[in-house]
């Protein structure tokens, strides 16, 4: 570079705006001056002017207003892209000392020179910086609290040591100071460390810092200055309560450093802390007014709560930097619902700040206190929640059993990077060693996922496959626990539950979401229970009841084994009569609890594996309820195993080859509707949905059993009832022909799990084995069960929307499987048109904000 492309330096106050040249704080510090905050006065040196001094460029003047002694900051693009530290009391010399002295005391300006010479030393002429720190301590033997006299012996120790090392005296030019300051800060920039790391964040190759040259005040000596750093809210709860630290005599970061400790700012605060030093509201009320005052203008000015960096200098404040503050997922929430309160921004911003996955941090469930507790291991409480799920030994157990839908809690010795996989997939996770900041500790927290560590009262035996607790009692994969991550205990069985109370904050952000969202958010729920958590997530109705699920409680599963396995339309009769009454008294308390808003209940769509009995105990359990001989059982569980049970007799195959079946739920259907209707006076508008369809003809058989079931219903209940019937689109060739299907079909839905499955060839059950490879590889850019494949399943769905809706303009279109409840998978949803997502209930906050953002 020549000179003449050399821009003259910029005021700082100008800086606001030009980030592109000047970096980021530059900009931040322009824009914080412009709102009349008390900074330093300054100016930037731009990209280019950096880049040429790196390479022996000229330097440019730096006016003299600025002052004597000036601090060099280091302004890069992105915050995240770091730069050299700041180089303090630049310009200090033995000719500016006794100003300083005038101004800050003699002993806060020896120690202001100590320092400059130390850093002077260490970072331009590569001098060790503990040979500084030596001279120090040598002189604290003697001394506690260094006086002026020790002070000046220091500086001239220092200065010794200088010109020992460099064979020159200690520059007494300011010049000279500026100079070799800033080609050392733009040289560190050019370092191969340097670089790696920045571009590790993001930084391109070519990434410019810029320079700010500004005025040094000083927090140093006796003469009530000092330095800090404050925020107006709590960072975990986000509620309005200034905070901070202060610390006398001292510079930059003493204060966060530990060295002495440091005061509270307010005394309320104090208060609290038990501290005896007073806060800084009382030592500096003037420069603690202009705080409070400063964050206000800052909050204002810059649309977000920000943490302040402040010097006082003989009593008046002086900011140095701010950073929007550190705040946990639930402080989030506050803080951008106070924002708008207070009129700073719109709820729009709101909702755009807020990280739709990190909600599920405020929104973790707990143990019912009132529950039986069956504590079986201890350890500590790593990430606060508590779930129930099935234990797994192993990150693929763990996606395996997540891809049937199915909690899973992942237990081992400790985790590593390779368990991450399977902890996106478990409930919960639960580890024998490890300690608060252990792996499987940050990274439970990161995701909100309740988990214990270091229970070490468990031993885990991979070799065996069991986990034995103190107590002798040993449990094996398969078996259902409990991880309390609040309390740090692990429980037997399924103790009852009470959701998370969210915060009136978090009501309100979600009130806003819901005023702005278009797409509906429905709820998958199985069970009556579902159905009331599902109504406290506020949803708008019910887009996926799995029937099947229902069968798991209790012991009706036998009742329905009975009917898989009749061998005769009499046996299977005889069993589904056994069950109609299970099925209504569900369904009724299903409608009850939703009070008229739609509930979509699929038919029975078992994959049958899943229901045949598979040990030799669940044989001989079944003959024994049956009555039939144990080896008919084994026979005819035999004959009914398939080799492909996904792609069997399953879905909407069952109900055309065993009409009996879908005759009996749509029955329990239609009378639920009545019985609940009548109990509470809403109109229920059952939403029927048949499973797995891929031919119209399908989905026109059962329409029409279907119909002539309600047909006799209302027959004998008299009155009339409405209900709609609609398909589930989950196999390609259902999705291509979703303009046939939409013929029959009032709604469809899409089943994205199946879709998802069959669109790949990738089984479900199975894909967790090689999941991780495939990601790392870069072969999926993420495993395609968690976030729509927008590419692939994502053009089926298009196709089948556009083809549905050509048939049928007013035919309903939602998405019921996994990705209902995925932020990126809600947006694509959003922009293809569709009416709503349906997800499990704790996914359902994430989805009503995600679609909220998806709107804006
Ligand atoms: C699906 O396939 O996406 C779906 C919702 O059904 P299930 O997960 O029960 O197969
Ligand atoms: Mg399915």
């Amino acid at each position: 570079l020549t000179e003449t492309q050399i821009e003259a330096p910029l005021s700082l106050a100008k800086a606001g705006g030009h980030g592109d040249r000047y970096g980021a704080r530059a900009d931040r510090m322009g824009r914080m001056a412009a709102l009349g905050l008390p900074l330093p006065p300054g100016v930037v040196l731009d990209f280019a002017t950096v880049a040429s001094i790196a390479e022996g460029g000229p330097i440019p003047c730096i006016p003299d207003p600025i002052g004597p002694i000036l601090a060099l900051r280091a302004s890069a693009g992105n915050r995240r892209w770091g730069g050299p530290q700041s180089i303090l009391n630049v310009g200090l010399s033995d000719a500016t000392l006794p100003a300083l002295i005038d101004k800050i005391g003699a002993r806060g300006a020896l120690e202001a020179y100590r320092r400059a010479i130390r850093s002077y030393a260490v970072r331009v002429e590569g001098m060790d910086p503990e040979d500084f720190d030596n001279l120090l301590y040598d002189q604290m033997k003697f001394a506690s609290r260094l006086g002026e006299r020790d002070l000046e012996a220091i500086v001239a120790a220092s200065k010794a040591l200088y010109e020992d090392e460099t064979g020159a005296p200690f520059p007494q030019s300011r010049d000279a100071q500026i100079e070799g300051a800033l080609r050392a800060m733009a040289r560190e920039w050019n370092a191969p460390t340097a670089r790696i790391l920045r571009e590790a964040n993001g930084a391109p190759p070519h990434a410019g810092l810029a320079l700010i040259v500004q005025s040094m005040v000083f927090g140093l000596g006796d003469s009530r200055s000092g330095a800090g750093s404050f925020q107006p809210v709590d960072s975990s709860t986000g509620d309005a309560a200034p905070t901070g630290r202060y610390l006398p005599d001292a510079q930059g970061g003493d204060a966060g450093r530990g060295v002495r400790t440091p005061h509270m700012i307010t005394e309320a605060e104090r208060a609290e802390a038990g501290q005896t030093l007073p806060a800084l509201e009382t030592l500096e009320p003037a420069a603690f007014a202009a705080l409070v005052d400063g964050a206000q203008t800052l909050t204002r000015g810059f649309g977000d709560t920000y943490e302040m960096q402040f010097t006082v200098e003989c009593g008046r404040l002086f900011i140095l930097d701010a950073e929007p503050v550190r705040r946990s997922s639930r402080a989030a929430v506050q803080i951008a619902v106070d924002l708008v309160e207070c009129g700073v921004i719109g709820r729009e911003t709101a909702i755009l700040r807020i990280e739709p996955r990190s909600l599920i941090e405020t929104l973790h469930p707990q143990v019912d206190p009132s529950a039986r507790r069956d504590i079986f291991g201890t350890g500590l409480p790593a990430s606060p929640g508590a779930a129930t799920g099935t234990i797994c030994f192993s990150p693929e157990a763990a996606m395996a059993l997540h891809a049937q839908g199915e909690p899973a809690i992942l237990v081992r010795v400790e985790t590593s990077p390779e368990d991450i996989r399977g902890m996106h997939a478990a409930v919960a996770v639960l580890t024998v060693r490890g300690g608060m900041t252990s792996h499987a500790a940050v990274i439970a927290r990161g995701l909100g996922l309740p988990c214990v560590v270091g229970a070490s009262d468990l031993q885990l035996s991979l070799k065996a496959g069991e986990l034995r607790a103190r107590d002798g009692r040993v449990f094996r994969q398969g078996q259902r626990i409990t991880v309390d991550g609040t309390s740090g205990e692990a429980l037997a069985g399924a103790p009852a539950m009470v959701p998370a109370v969210p915060s009136p904050a978090f009501g309100r952000l979600m009130d806003w979401a819901d005023e702005i969202r278009e797409l509906g958010v429905r709820a998958n729920a199985d069970t009556p229970a579902d159905a009331a958590m599902a109504r406290r997530f506020k949803v708008d109705g019910i887009g996926l009841c799995r029937t099947e699920h229902m069968f798991f409680e209790g012991d009706r599963i036998t009742v329905m084994r009975e009917m898989i396995m009749a061998e005769t339309v009499e046996e299977r009769i005889a069993a589904l009569d056994r069950l109609l009454p299970m099925q209504r008294a569900d369904f009724a308390a299903l409608f009850e609890t939703m009070q008229g808003l739609p509930v979509t209940i699929r038919l029975l769509d078992p994959p049958l594996h899943e229901f045949l009995p598979h040990s030799e105990e669940e044989m001989a359990a079944l003959a024994a309820a049956t009555g039939l001989p144990l080896a008919r059982v084994i026979a005819r569980a035999d004959d009914l195993r398939e080799f492909n049970p996904m792609l069997g007799k399953r879905g909407v195959r069952l109900g055309i080859t065993m009409p009996e079946i879908y005759d009996m739920q749509a029955r329990a259907i239609f009378e639920a509707a009545y019985d609940a209707g009548s109990r509470t006076g809403a109109q229920v508008i059952p939403e029927i949905m048949i499973p797995l369809v891929s031919a119209n003809r399908e989905a026109e058989l059962v329409k029409a059993r279907v119909e002539a079931v309600a047909g006799a219903v209302m027959a004998e209940r008299g009155g009339s009832l409405e209900y709609h019937i609609g398909v589930m689109v989950e196999t390609p060739r259902g999705a291509l022909r979703a303009g046939d299907l939409a013929r029959s079909s009032h709604f469809l839905s899409f089943g994205t799990n199946d879709l998802t499955q069959m669109t790949y060839g990738l089984s479900r059950d199975d894909a967790g084995r090689f999941m991780r490879d495939y990601v790392q590889k870069g072969v999926f850019p993420e495993d395609p069960f968690h976030s729509l494949d927008i590419e692939g399943v994502g053009e089926l769905l298009l196709i089948a929307a556009k083809r549905g809706r050509a048939t049928r303009p007013d035919v309903t279109l939602g998405l019921c499987g996994e990705h209902g409840g995925d932020p990126e998978s809600i947006r694509f949803c959003k922009v293809a048109g569709f009416d709503y997502v349906s997800c499990s209930p704790f996914r359902v906050p994430i989805a009503r904000l995600a679609a909220a953002q998806a709107t804006i």
